[in-house]
């Protein structure tokens, strides 16, 4: 039985976690970490604390929605106790991924700004559309809940790398977000991005390769917060038994990219 600590447990991706968990076979929720302790998944009757030092019991595995300083801290505490590590926030800066390819030199972790099946297979067809289309211009256009606190998204910011890839440049070179004024003429090889926020949306993710006569258009849509809870349950699984490292979802997947 694989014992899963969710980390982040009061919040959306904690409540999906929670819900997806619940009469799972081979895991097992054992522990939660969060600082607000008034809107836990109803019926939650596991341990939950502010903080990873705090619990009585620890798991093989934490599986973290949060915000990154959160994240880092648990992150560090995992690596110090041998505790394999799902890694689902977005929005670190570089000294936040730093800590985080530190730390998976002693524990595994799998990392993905988006859990989804269908995302994943977004960003290998994303990666083949781009290195073939090599003169179109390439558009992100995101859209997600008012909730949310980081822009571009980190899979919108996960499709621009993979377009990149697709043209053998890196995306910080050649990224553009949101335009406004007098922008002048669009840059030839640039990547562009804009960003939607309102409502309930859960993420909409749309790549456009725009030529002279014709558009491509790649598209997902997600309905529901339970596809990112499965795909990070299905990546704590495949951590059983793997050693340190930094791995992602086409790894997990079988994807090959
Ligand atoms: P949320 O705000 O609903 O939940 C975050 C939870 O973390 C809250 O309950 C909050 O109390 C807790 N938290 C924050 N800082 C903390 C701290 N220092 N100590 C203890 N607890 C702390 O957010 P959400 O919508 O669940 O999203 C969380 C993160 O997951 C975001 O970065 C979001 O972009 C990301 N996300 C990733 C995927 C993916 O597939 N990788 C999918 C959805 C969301």
């Amino acid at each position: 039985m694989l014992k899963i600590g969710i980390v982040g447990i009061s919040g959306r991706m904690g409540h999906a976690l929670y819900d997806c968990i619940v009469g799972m076979d081979g895991v097992k929720l054992i522990c939660g970490i969060d600082r607000n302790q008034s809107s836990l998944p109803p019926g939650c009757s596991v341990e939950v604390k502010a903080s990873p030092e705090e619990l009585s019991e620890l798991p093989d595995v934490f599986i973290d929605f949060t915000r990154p300083q959160c994240s880092l801290a648990v992150l560090r505490f995992a690596a110090a106790h041998n505790i394999s590590y799902v890694l689902g926030t977005t929005g670190f800066d570089e000294a936040g991924r730093a800590v985080i390819a530190e730390c998976s030199a002693t524990v595994p972790v799998v990392m993905a700004s988006n859990f989804s099946v269908g995302v994943n297979l977004l960003l290998a067809l994303v990666e083949q559309t781009s290195a073939v289309t090599q003169d179109s211009d390439i558009e992100i256009v995101e859209a997600h809940h008012r909730y949310k606190v980081d822009a571009p998204s980190g899979t919108a910011i996960s499709i621009g790398e993979a377009a990149a890839r697709g043209r053998n440049v890196n995306l910080k070179d050649v990224m553009v977000v949101g335009r406004n004024g007098i922008t002048g003429e669009r840059q030839y090889g640039t990547i562009g991005f804009s960003s939607i926020r309102g409502g309930d949306i859960v993420g909409e993710h749309s790549v456009m390769f725009c030529a002279d006569g014709e558009i491509v258009e790649l598209k997902h849509h997600a309905s529901s917060r339970a596809t990112f809870a499965r795909g990070a349950l299905r990546a704590a699984k495949w951590l059983e038994g793997k050693g340190a490292g930094l791995y992602g979802m086409p790894q997990v997947l079988g994807l090959k990219r």
